[in-house]
């Protein structure tokens, strides 16, 4: 299984990271475990960028993570506004639709993001409890600018939340200045961990909503109530038990934020901004377009649409070359395009045997092209890493 992992998540792991998963596990109070585990929540609001956040590290997937803020802040009858953008915000929307909110969307056409202005005119329309928004779309590259969310949500007396599950590592985002209430994410994307984990960052303002509900939380797992004193207690060196911890996965994680915190957070989100770009400008040397808009696409990842002659069959040809790509995932045009997920410890040379792998099938597939002209692209922009 030497396959180059190419696809938005999980992603190809560090191998320290992985070596960090096979320690022998420790009883989850061992003082050693709880020191990885303490150290593991402080370091991931530097991550974050807060001071004052509340981390939650949960056994779970993402969909976990994005039912630990819509269970625990939602009460039947709320209303919030979501920012449609595909695939997840529609995930977003059932979640909280099953705790019991009245959930209206403002989405925008199919790989774009609506403008700012039609978001606050939709807030100041009706009174909000939450505004959520999907920094990274996975099944459209679409990427959201949150950082002017909170803020706009705040004025409009709403909190914010931020699905950043294919953002959060890569992306540039600073939940402090940016006022975003709670950022929730997942291991196995930029921040380099194998799936497993669920991770939120909380505000107080956050917090204290949830501390003001009126009716018990709907759901016994996810409930901060039973977490909170968990995450405190690690954090404070001491010995605590709820649910048993994932002890190993949370050995990676460790590893994994001392690596990401080794670049610091300012290099980190420049290098997905080159390698994405890099990437991207292979992809258009080909001849290929991409499903966002080019002012809104994410750095984390892309989708591409297969040209004209050639069709899903492409990714087999491309997994041959060794790498292994994502299909369509947007039920509009599923058939048409394929993902690429460029995120985490990803190296330039990974890009370009990814973009090579590329070419390769395309050509194999009977699509016309200049061998090389992706990679010379893509080498011009990778200079800058
Ligand atoms: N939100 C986004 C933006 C995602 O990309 C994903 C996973 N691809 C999820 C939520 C759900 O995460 P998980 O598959 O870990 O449950």
């Amino acid at each position: 299984m030497n396959e180059l992992l190419m696809i938005p998540g999980p992603v190809e792991f560090e191998p320290a990271v992985l070596q960090a998963m096979a320690t022998k596990t420790p009883s989850h109070i061992s003082p050693d475990f709880i020191e990885v585990f303490g150290h593991s929540l402080e370091r991931l609001r530097e991550v974050f960028l807060t001071k004052e956040g509340q981390p939650f590290v949960v056994a779970g997937s993402g969909t976990l993570a994005m039912e630990m803020a819509a269970a625990n802040l939602i009460e039947p009858g709320d209303k919030v506004l979501l920012v449609d953008t595909g695939y997840f915000s529609h995930r977003f929307a059932s979640i909280c639709e099953r705790y019991g909110a009245r959930v209206t969307q403002v989405g925008a056409k199919l790989g774009d993001v609506p403008s700012l202005q039609e978001v606050e005119r939709s807030l100041a329309g009706a009174k909000y409890k939450l505004l959520l928004a999907t920094h990274v779309d996975t099944s459209t590259g679409v990427l959201v600018d949150v950082a002017s969310l909170g803020g706009l949500a705040h004025r409009y007396g709403a909190l914010s939340v931020v699905d950043g599950v294919c953002a959060t590592g890569g992306e540039e985002f600073r939940q402090e200045e940016w006022g975003i209430d709670i950022c929730l994410t997942a291991s196995q994307k930029a921040l380099g961990v194998p799936p497993g984990l669920a991770i939120l960052m909380v505000t107080p303002l956050a917090l204290d909503l949830f501390r003001k509900r009126r009716t018990p939380v709907g759901n016994y797992y996810a409930d901060f109530t039973n977490w909170l004193p968990i995450m405190e207690a690690y954090e404070a060196r001491k010995a605590s038990y709820f649910g048993t911890p994932p002890v190993n996965l949370i050995y990676a994680l460790g590893e994994s934020l001392d690596e990401i915190l080794g670049q610091g957070m300012e290099a980190r989100f420049q290098r997905h901004r080159i390698i994405s770009g890099a990437f991207k400008a292979a992809m258009t040397a080909l001849g290929l377009k991409q499903v966002p808009a080019l002012e809104v696409a994410a750095h984390t990842m892309s989708a591409i649409y297969y040209p004209e002659e050639v069709g899903k069959e492409l990714l087999g040809e491309i997994r041959e070359r060794g790498v292994v790509v994502a299909g369509g995932l947007h039920p509009q045009i599923k058939e048409r395009y394929f993902r690429v997920g460029h995120m985490g410890g990803i190296s330039g040379s990974q890009i370009l045997a990814t973009v090579g792998a590329i070419e390769g099938a395309l050509q194999a597939s009977g699509y016309r092209l200049e061998l090389g002209a992706g990679l010379v692209a893509a080498q011009k922009v990778l200079k800058g890493l």
